[in-house]
């Protein structure tokens, strides 16, 4: 069983020192990366790296995205307990796991089946009450359980998929990158039935959001 020891502890507080000088200062999110064993969600061999503020591999060529990417999403999507999120992309689950920790809601879309079937164990043991981790197409959305008060997507994405902003509550927010190489951090928030208002922030490097016949 592996551990999470005072070392690694230790580094989650050079980690969150580190986050606080890029300009994260949403406490929820603070604590959340603070307290979260992100080694437990990386390969024990990439364990003695997993707080430096990078992206590593997580299998079927993904990436756990950087902690500081992961807060700036967080931080972005504004939740409170209760606030009921979409993810597309759980990937490692870790993303997944700061939501939760943050007292959202949680229903997230992975479609590697590998990637699926680890978070599904992983989350649970790990303390995480995600509502639903689904495996398929986030291209699609979750259209069961919509509207959403949030949607986070963690891939790049080419376009905004028609789906997910029809799946958005009225006064919602998804925080995507769009983009085929970098990505353009957007966010958009649903001002009524039919209106949308488009907030572009910085660039950030993801694996790309896929479809069905990538
Ligand atoms: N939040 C994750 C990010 C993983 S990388 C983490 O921090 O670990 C992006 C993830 O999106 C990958 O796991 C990839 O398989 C997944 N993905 C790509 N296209 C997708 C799609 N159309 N639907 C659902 N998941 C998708």
């Amino acid at each position: 069983m592996r551990e999470d020891t005072t070392k690694h502890q230790g580094r989650r507080r050079q980690l969150v020192d580190i986050l606080k000088d890029k300009g994260i200062n949403d406490k929820a999110v603070l604590k959340a990366i603070g307290d979260i064993p992100r080694h437990l969600f990386m390969d024990s061999s990439f364990e003695d790296h997993a707080y430096q503020d990078k992206a590593f591999p997580i299998g079927a060529d993904q990436t756990i995205s950087q902690p500081y990417t992961v807060a700036f999403q967080s931080q972005q999507l504004i939740v409170s307990p209760g606030t009921k999120v979409l993810e597309i992309g759980t990937g490692s689950g870790y993303q997944t796991a700061v939501l939760c920790h943050m007292g959202a809601e949680v229903y997230s879309i992975e479609r590697q089946h590998e990637l699926f079937r680890t978070s599904l164990k992983r989350l649970p043991a790990l303390g995480f009450k995600a509502k639903k981790l689904i495996f398929g197409d986030g291209y699609k959305g979750f259209a069961e359980k919509a509207p959403f008060d949030r949607i986070i997507v963690t891939a790049g994405a080419p376009f905004i998929p028609e789906a997910l902003l029809a799946q958005l509550s009225i006064g919602g927010k998804m925080v995507i990158p769009v983009g085929e190489k970098n990505q353009k951090m957007t966010v958009i928030t649903r001002t009524s039935d039919a209106d949308f208002e488009q907030l572009v922030l910085g660039d950030f490097r993801f694996v790309p959001l896929l479809g069905d016949k990538n």
